[in-house]
C-alpha cells in the first residue's frame, strides 16, 4: 500500500537543518535570517531549547535532522566553539540530533593544526559531519593544489574517522558570500584526490549548477547529494534526472534559512513529488542512515 502524502507513513532524516548559535551571527547576517520573520523570537530560542526542538520534529513527522555547523568568525560570525555548541545540543537527544562540525580551511595555519582540530571534533566530541562552505570561508576546494595544507588534512582525517564531509554548493545571499566559489566543479578533483572520503553535496548546486551537480553526482561513487535550499515544487524541473542518482541523494529542507518557513509543508511537498515509492524511502531516510551508519530497522 502506497502512503503517498502522508508524512507519517515513512521514516525521515533531514539532513540539512540550521541549529547554530544565533547570538555569534552578526547584526547584519541575523537581520537577513530572521528579518521579517513572524516566529524570529520563537526561532532564536532554539539554541537553548533542545526539548523545543524535539516536540517540533516530532510536530512534523522528522525522526532525526542533522544539525549544519561551520566556524566563519569574519563573515557569519560562528567560531570554533560552534562545535562545542552542537556536541552539547546533540547530548540532550542523541537519538534525534546528528552534530555537523567544522574545521576552518583558511583560518587553521596548518596541516598539523586541522589535524589535531579533526581528531578533537571527530574523536573527543564525537561529530558525525563536516560542513565546508567555500562562499562562506572563502576558500577553493581544489586549493589542497596551491598549497592549503590544512585543506588536505580535513579530507584526509575525515576519511580516518569515517566522517563524511558535507560541501555547500550554489549561491548565497548573505551579506559578504562569495558565490563564484560555490560552482561545485572543483569536486571532479577532490574526489578523484581523495577517494576514501565521502562527500555530500549541499543543495545540488541550485540555482546555477544544477547540471555540474549531475554530472559529478553520476561520475563519482564517493559523491552524495542533498537535495535543500530547493522549494520542492520545482525540484524536478531544476533537476529533472533525480530518479537517476536518488542512491545518493538526502532529503534535507535547510530550514531556517530564508525562504524556508516551514518543515513539515516542505516535507509534504516533497511527499506529493512524482517519485517512485521505494526512491521517496531512499531519499528521505535510507541512504542517509546508511551513510551515517545508523541502525536501519526501528
Ligand atoms: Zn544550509
Amino acid at each position: 500500500m502506497s502512503h503517498a502524502g502522508d508524512p507519517r507513513a515513512v521514516r525521515v532524516i533531514d539532513a540539512h537543518v540550521h541549529i547554530q548559535p544565533w547570538s555569534q551571527l552578526k547584526p547584519e547576517v541575523k537581520a537577513r535570517f530572521f528579518g521579517g520573520r513572524e516566529d524570529g523570537a520563537w526561532l532564536e530560542s532554539l539554541p537553548h531549547a533542545p526539548d523545543e526542538m524535539v516536540r517540533y520534529l516530532d510536530r512534523c513527522g522528522v525522526e532525526r535532522a542533522v544539525l549544519i555547523n561551520y566556524p566563519s568568525p569574519d563573515l557569519m560570525g560562528f567560531d570554533d566553539s560552534t562545535n562545542d555548541f552542537v556536541a552539547g545540543y546533540r547530548d540532550a537527544h542523541p537519538d534525534r540530533f546528528i552534530a555537523c562540525g567544522g574545521v576552518h580551511p583558511r583560518l587553521t595555519p596548518s596541516a598539523a593544526a586541522a589535524r589535531k582540530a579533526m581528531d578533537r571534533i571527530c574523536g573527543r566530541l564525537r561529530i558525525s559531519m563536516i560542513k565546508l562552505h567555500p562562499p562562506h570561508q572563502r576558500f577553493d576546494l581544489d586549493g589542497y593544489q596551491r598549497g592549503n595544507e590544512a585543506l588536505a588534512a580535513i579530507y584526509e582525517k575525515a576519511a580516518e574517522h569515517g566522517v563524511p564531509i558535507m560541501v555547500h554548493s550554489g549561491t548565497s545571499v548573505f551579506p559578504g558570500a562569495r558565490s563564484r566559489l560555490g560552482d561545485p566543479m572543483p569536486m571532479d578533483d577532490v574526489c578523484l584526490d581523495f577517494p576514501r572520503t565521502k562527500f555530500i553535496l549541499a543543495h545540488l548546486g541550485r540555482p546555477l549548477w544544477g547540471d555540474h551537480a549531475f554530472f559529478l553526482l553520476r561520475r563519482h561513487k564517493n559523491l552524495w547529494a542533498d537535495a535543500s535550499g530547493i522549494p520542492p515544487k520545482t525540484l524536478l524541473q531544476f533537476f529533472p534526472r533525480l530518479a537517476e542518482v536518488a542512491d545518493r541523494v538526502l532529503f534535507g529542507t535547510d530550514w531556517p534559512s530564508p525562504g524556508v518557513k516551514d518543515l513539515r509543508s516542505n516535507l509534504e511537498a516533497f511527499r506529493a513529488l512524482p517519485l517512485p515509492e521505494e526512491l521517496m524511502e531512499k531519499i528521505l531516510y535510507r541512504n542517509a542512515a546508511s551513510l551515517l551508519g545508523l541502525p536501519s530497522a526501528r
